[in-house]
């Protein structure tokens, strides 16, 4: 490949804000983005995991920082954009990351446990893409990626509140490109097929999961969570500039093949 078209993925220059990514897929996408050399902001609620996430990517001489806050309480979002904006620079690209699972069948699901859910997976995409869309909006320029899932085009029992979050962030996806594209601004979201993490430990730790999810994944496999840094790339650069409103599928083929 001529550097000419290597370029077209190089992130030098931008500044990505992550949510949720002091451990899991998160802060496997900031590391990718740091090392196509955006400088990368970490994002969690929790100081001391955020600071380690910050320092091993500081260890790979890689361009980070941390801002600390909770992507469901509006005000401390907006307050975190500002000092961002104003003090450390222009966030260039946004990837919301942050959220959560609760498990229960749809019968018997708490409502408190599906308030938390939707507070996080939805309603944390819709405060923090609005803060900081203020000012790509003033720009002219940005790129907002939302991590969605399999389960936003797939349901599976006892996870019902999370397909719905996730196919809403699918949906939201498409009205932020509805409302944005114009602006110069790109919303494209990923939606990983499964990856082993904290989020989805019971289903690491289940034997009979893990031989039923190879066989129903063509790729035989779960996924590594370095292996979804290419597509943010992609569409955290120039190399997407005329890609809006789509969810690309990084599962292995599992939406493909029934
Ligand atoms: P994870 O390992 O549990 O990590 C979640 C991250 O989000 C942590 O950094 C956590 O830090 C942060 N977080 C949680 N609530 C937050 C809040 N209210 N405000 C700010 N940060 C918050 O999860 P993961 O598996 O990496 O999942 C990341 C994303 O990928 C989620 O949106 C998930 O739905 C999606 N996803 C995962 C898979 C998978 O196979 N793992 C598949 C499809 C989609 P604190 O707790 O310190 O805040």
């Amino acid at each position: 490949m001529t550097n000419q078209a290597l370029n077209l993925f190089d992130l030098s220059g931008r500044r990505a804000l992550i949510t949720g990514s002091s451990r899991g897929i998160g802060l496997a996408l900031a590391r990718g983005l740091a090392r196509a050399r955006a400088a990368v902001v970490i994002n969690a609620r929790d100081e001391a995991s955020a600071r380690t996430a910050q320092s091993l990517l500081r260890e790979e001489r890689l361009d980070a920082t941390a801002a600390l806050f909770d992507v469901t309480r509006a005000d401390d979002v907006s307050a975190a954009i500002e000092a961002l904006e104003s003090e450390t620079g222009p966030i260039d690209i946004l990837v919301n990351n942050a959220g959560i699972q609760r498990r229960a069948s749809l019968e018997s699901f708490a409502a408190q446990d599906w308030n938390e859910l939707m507070r996080v997976n939805l309603d944390g995409v819709f405060h923090v893409s609005q803060a900081v869309v203020r000012h790509m909006l003033r720009r002219g320029h940005g790129k907002i990626i939302n991590i969605c899932s399999v389960q936003s085009e797939l349901a599976r029992p006892t996870i019902a509140p999370y397909a719905a979050s996730k196919g809403a962030v699918r949906m939201l996806t498409k009205g932020m490109c509805a409302d944005w594209a114009r602006h110069g601004i790109q919303v494209n979201a990923i939606a990983p097929g499964y990856f082993a993490t904290d989020l989805n430990r019971a289903l690491v730790d289940d034997p009979d999961f893990s031989a039923w999810l190879c066989k129903r994944t063509p790729a035989g496999r779960w996924g590594n969570v370095d292996e979804l840094c290419g597509a943010a790339v992609f569409l955290a650069s120039d190399a997407s500039s005329f890609v809006n409103g789509q969810t690309l599928f990084v599962d292995g083929g599992l939406t493909s093949v029934v």
